[in-house]
């Protein structure tokens, strides 16, 4: 079976071809620009040049059918035809209340993702518009939508309501969703398989460390708790976002800069995090790391702060699953940094009887086991696949 996954974003569109007989992505695809001036395909085979094909594409559907073009192109394309493919897999951000696990479109489906509009402003209409692309380039074929908030909806009433007047949670269901949850979902079944621990029963924390940062606890695969919240905001420091912080501070600033709150939210997700911290060096933690190796102090306490986070996190969640078996890096910080790595596990997990081995942790971007054989928890790297999780999804639901 052959999966078209798709992920849209409000001017991007990202694609994978991925075969599940092997697990193989034939080819992957970026449309950048989308609805702006200067808009490109960028479309990559493995072992081939990369094809990039500039054209003006006002909308997704525009999108969507060069990349059926390119799919399909005699030199760089990877199928014969479009008919090739057997379904579409879409990443949804929001899927509100509704949806607990991914589901194939209808038009009621569709309805329910239009009605997450205000909980998703930004991704949903995108994901919505890739949607009705796919269905009018390629009429017939199923479209699955796959939730990043599913996972969140294994929470119990404890974990995801909100300490504030319950008629917020009644009429607008405001309460906690989680978000990377394809990712979570994914590394967590994964830790079970790789590390042989029990399905049922395993407590598995995922961190999922990269310019968007969250951590989640699971117990036999199914979410008892995580970072983000009513929208990603919540939780990590991360890139350009601030993670938890008291309410109040947005109205104090507010009242001394003269600001609104819709101006606070965009600082508070663009300007914040680790870029906001270190004066504006760099929302990539890179940049940081380098900063703060060479003297920047600024830099250095928030690399600090970030790492001090996560494993408050690590402590509270092993709380809350009263017991950890396994903690799991992944995403861009969490696969490639072994310093961060290292640090967040010597500096503040050895009451759990975590121990790293320096050796197996010099690795990125592997599935590894990082912790010593004398650990108390097992540790892993375990790189992320979002795409892969979507295709799984999709084939497991049309097959
Ligand atoms: P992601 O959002 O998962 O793509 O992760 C992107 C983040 O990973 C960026 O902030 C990168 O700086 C960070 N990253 C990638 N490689 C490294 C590395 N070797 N050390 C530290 N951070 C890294």
């Amino acid at each position: 079976m052959k999966i078209l996954v798709l992920n849209c974003g409000s001017s991007s569109l990202k694609y994978q071809i991925i075969n599940m007989e092997n697990k193989e992505v034939m080819c992957k695809g970026l449309c950048e620009r989308i609805g702006i001036e200067g808009s490109q395909l960028t479309h990559k085979v493995p072992g081939k040049e990369d094809f990039v094909q500039v054209e003006a594409m006002p909308d997704h559907k525009r999108a969507v059918e060069m990349v059926m073009a390119a799919l399909t192109d005699a030199e760089h394309g990877v199928l014969k035809s479009v008919d090739e493919i057997d379904a579409i897999g879409h990443r949804v951000l929001h899927g509100g209340q509704k949806f607990t696990k991914s589901i194939i479109v209808n038009d009621e489906v569709k309805a329910a993702i239009r009605e997450c509009f205000d909980l998703g402003p930004l991704h949903n209409p995108a994901n919505l518009m890739g949607i009705e692309a796919c269905e009018a380039a390629m009429p017939g074929k199923p479209n699955v939508a796959v939730f990043d908030t599913s996972f969140g909806m294994g929470m119990e009433p404890k974990a995801y309501t909100y300490a504030i007047p319950i008629e917020y949670l009644e009429k607008y269901s405001v309460r906690r969703y989680g978000f990377h949850g394809t990712s979570h979902d994914y590394v967590c079944h994964r830790a079970i398989e790789f590390a042989g621990l029990d399905p049922k029963n395993a407590k598995v924390i995922v961190c999922h460390l990269g310019n968007g940062a969250s951590i989640s606890a699971s117990i036999g695969g199914v979410c008892v708790d995580t970072s983000m919240g009513l929208t990603p905001l919540e939780g990590l420091i991360m890139g350009t976002r601030s993670g938890d912080l008291d309410p109040a501070i947005v109205q104090y600033i507010c009242n001394k800069e003269g600001k609104d709150v819709n101006e606070m939210l965009n600082i508070l997700n663009k300007k914040s995090g680790v870029l906001g911290m270190s004066g504006g060096v760099s929302s990539d933690f890179r940049d940081i790391e380098k900063a703060a190796e060479e003297g920047n102090q600024k830099a250095a306490t928030a690399l600090e702060a970030f790492r001090y986070r996560v494993a408050k996190y690590i402590g509270a969640y092993a709380a809350a699953m009263n017991g950890v078996d396994c903690i799991c890096f992944t995403a861009g910080v969490g696969e490639n940094d072994k310093g961060t790595r290292k640090a967040i596990c010597d500096q503040y997990l050895g009451y759990l009887g975590v121990k790293i081995d320096d050796a197996r942790n010099d690795v990125r971007g592997k599935e590894t086991l990082i912790s010593a054989d004398d650990s108390k928890v097992k540790v892993l790297l375990l790189p992320t696949n979002e795409e892969l999780k979507i295709a799984m999804d999709t084939e497991a639901l049309v097959k």
